[in-house]
C-alpha cells in the first residue's frame, strides 16, 4: 500500500500512539505532520528524524488542541490534508461530584471539540482535491464505560457519533470519516505506571499486567501503537473505500464482553 504523495496531520502525534500512526503514515510514503501543544527542539528534531528514516516530508505544527482557533489553524498552517487524523486526548480519574469542572471543560475540549474543529477546517481541501479520509482515535471507552472516567467516556462516545455525521456528510463523495476503538496500548505513558502498578499490588510485571491492568482485556495483551497505525494506512486503502461512519476496535475482545 502506498501513500505516496498524500499528506496526513496527525494531532498529538509527539508521543505514544499518534507517533505510531505518523511512523505507519510515513513508512507508506505519506508526507506527515506531526502536532502537539508544546513547541519544543525536540518536537521538530523528531519530524526531521521521521523524514530521514521513511524519505518523506515531515514537519512539526504547534498547537494546542484545547483551542478551536489553534486547530482550524493547524490545518491552515499544514496548507490542508489528505488523511487527518484526530489522535490527541487527555484523561482524568475522579468520581463525577469531585471532578474538577475546568478539567472535564478540558477533556471535552480535547478529546471531542478539536476534532469538530479539525475536520471543519480540513473537509473543503480534501473535497477540492477529490479523495480525503478522517480518522477519529476514540476508545473501547466509546464504546463502554468505566466509573470514574465521566468526562474522558462522554467525549469518546461523542467522537463516535460526530464520525458517523462526517461519514453522512461526505458519503457521496470519495471522502471517508471513521473511528478506531482501541483497548490498552502500550505507550510510554502506560508502560510508566506498571512498576507504581507492581509496587501497589505487591505483584511481578507479568502478573499486574494480566491481572490488574488488563482484567477488561480478554486476548490479555496489549494492543500496540505499531497495529493502531496499520490500520490507519488500511482505511487509506482502496479497499477501505466502502467503509465509512463506522468503528474498528482494536481491543482483544474487549467490547465483546
Ligand atoms: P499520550 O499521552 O502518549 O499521547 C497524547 C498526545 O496528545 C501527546 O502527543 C500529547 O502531547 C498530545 N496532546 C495532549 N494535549 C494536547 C493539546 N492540548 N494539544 C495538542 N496535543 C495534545 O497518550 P496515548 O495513549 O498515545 O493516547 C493517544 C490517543 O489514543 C488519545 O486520544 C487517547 O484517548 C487514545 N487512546 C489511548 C489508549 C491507551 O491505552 N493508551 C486507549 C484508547 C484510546
Amino acid at each position: 500500500m502506498s501513500l505516496a504523495g498524500k499528506s496526513a496531520i496527525i494531532t498529538g502525534s509527539n508521543s505514544g500512539i499518534g507517533l505510531g500512526i505518523a511512523r505507519e503514515l510515513a513508512r507508506a510514503g505519506a508526507n506527515i505532520v506531526l502536532n502537539s501543544f508544546s513547541d519544543a527542539p525536540e518536537d521538530h528534531a523528531l519530524a526531521a528524524s521521521l523524514a530521514d528514516e521513511f524519505n518523506v516530508d515531515a514537519r512539526y505544527i504547534q498547537a494546542d488542541m484545547s483551542r478551536g482557533e489553534d486547530c482550524r489553524a493547524l490545518i491552515r498552517k499544514a496548507g490542508g490534508c489528505d488523511v487527518l487524523v484526530n489522535n490527541a486526548g487527555i484523561q482524568h480519574v475522579a468520581p463525577i461530584e469531585r471532578f474538577p469542572a475546568d478539567m472535564w471543560d478540558r477533556i471535552i475540549a480535547i478529546n471531542l471539540g478539536s476534532c469538530f474543529h479539525t475536520t471543519a477546517a480540513a473537509l473543503p481541501g480534501m473535497r477540492e482535491s477529490g479523495w480525503g479520509r478522517v480518522i477519529n482515535i476514540s476508545s473501547a471507552h466509546g464504546l463502554t464505560a468505566s466509573p470514574f472516567k465521566s468526562a474522558y467516556v462522554a467525549a469518546k462516545h461523542g467522537v463516535v457519533g460526530l464520525t458517523k455525521t462526517t461519514a453522512l456528510e461526505t458519503a457521496q463523495e470519495p471522502i471517508t470519516c471513521n473511528a478506531i476503538c482501541p483497548g490498552y496500548v502500550l505507550t510510554p505513558l502506560v508502560e510508566a505506571q506498571i512498576p507504581e502498578q507492581m509496587k501497589t499490588h505487591g505483584l511481578d510485571r507479568e502478573t499486574v499486567i494480566r491481572e490488574v491492568m488488563l482484567e477488561r482485556q480478554p486476548s490479555r495483551e496489549f494492543a500496540t501503537t505499531e497495529q493502531i497505525g496499520e490500520t490507519v494506512v488500511f482505511l487509506c486503502s482502496p479497499a477501505a473505500q466502502q467503509i465509512t461512519g463506522t468503528t474498528i476496535s482494536i481491543d482483544g475482545g474487549w467490547t465483546a464482553l
